[in-house]
């Protein structure tokens, strides 16, 4: 329902050409872009999480559209030059990707190489070292699998059918929100380590066979157009967390890779990204810690003012389920995160 909306807002803007009459008002200066996976499409019927993967036959077009407006691509340190100088001659892009995805390394990386164009990869380390909980994919494999599961929610046994490719969509929906609700990290990895145990679902093979190894990440991290930035250690909801347990996953999420890498991270993402897992207190600590950039997954182009908000940039997602060449000119102009953000340029609450 939410992406029919989405998507018919988007060719709304796009058709009506809404888009490029808002352009100098909402277009703002720049934009960060945030990527997951880049892989070739999956067959399967049910892919809930399809939203962030995108083709790299996509990516290429993004990139030549791109172009088309010749906009410059830039580093997240230049990002933070012009923010910082308000040098707004010309308007800027960076690419980011989240969770150190190896098909990053095997699908983007060639075509960002070939094109010249820097970008970042945010690693939460846990995952390089093997001990991450991508749930999410867990989830999706433990309702792939099963015709209906059984599980404890809310105190009380119950069962939800998941027979059909729609009770499949369903099913995930429902524990997916029940799960991002819960309040701690540590509850929603208990249910879903309950759920992957009761259904022989191996979270550790998941981040094995999805997750960049250290010696990987070291190979992509040895070329000058890539930035590894922190995502935490343990990819957590940091405003779900206690001041000690965000400030030490803020702080050991960039000592490790520090260690691992030989180079600091100085650039920042908080996982997930959105107001329940990153607020003022995070972008509060960032700072202090003295992260140059921090960004979330709040939707939105950069305006002169982010130069005052360097912990608590918005970005705008590259989301498959919306891989129309067009809506990257909509979503660009900044006219779709304008309307969904009620024309406030600026959202750091
Ligand atoms: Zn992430």
């Amino acid at each position: 329902m939410k992406r029919a909306i989405i998507r018919s807002g988007l060719e709304a803007l796009y058709f009506s050409g809404a888009h490029r009459l808002m352009e100098p008002f909402v277009g703002g200066v720049g934009a960060i872009l945030v990527l997951h996976h880049v892989r070739p499409a999956r067959s399967d019927g049910f892919q809930p999480n399809r939203l962030l993967e995108i083709t790299p036959t996509f990516l290429e077009a993004v990139i030549a559209r791109l172009k088309a407006k010749d906009v410059d691509f830039v580093t997240l340190d230049e990002v933070r030059r012009r923010l910082q100088e308000q040098d707004f001659r010309r308007r800027f892009v960076t690419f980011t990707f989240d969770d150190g995805y190896r098909d990053n390394k095997e699908w983007a990386y060639p075509i960002l190489k070939r094109h010249g164009i820097p970008f970042a990869i945010y690693v939460p380390t846990s995952f390089p070292d093997r001990l991450g909980e991508l749930w999410w994919a867990a989830l999706e494999a433990v309702v792939a699998r099963n015709a209906s599961i059984a599980l404890t929610m809310n105190g009380r046994d119950c069962r939800i059918e998941s027979g059909t490719r729609g009770e499949k969509f369903a099913a995930f929906e429902l524990l997916y929100r029940w799960l991002r609700g819960m309040p701690s990290d540590h509850d929603m990895l208990d249910a879903v380590r309950d759920l992957t145990t009761r259904y022989g679902v191996d979270v550790g093979a998941i981040c094995d066979e999805l997750c960049m190894s250290w010696e990987e990440l070291s190979e992509i991290a040895a070329d000058p157009l890539v930035t590894i930035g922190a995502h935490t250690v343990n990819h957590v909801m940091l405003a779900k967390a206690c001041d000690t347990v965000a400030r030490s996953e803020l702080r050991m999420g960039r000592a490790v890779l520090e260690a691992a890498l030989g180079r600091t991270p100085h650039h920042l993402a908080y996982p997930y990204g959105d107001a329940t897992a990153a607020g003022p207190r995070e972008f509060a600590i960032a700072a202090e810690l003295g992260f140059r950039t921090a960004v979330t997954t709040r939707p939105g182009v950069l305006f002169p003012e982010h130069g005052t908000t360097l912990t608590a940039l918005p970005r705008i997602s590259i989301n498959g389920e919306f891989q129309r060449e067009r809506y990257i000119d909509v979503l660009l102009s900044g006219a779709g995160t304008a309307l969904w953000n009620g024309l406030r340029r600026l959202r750091v609450a």
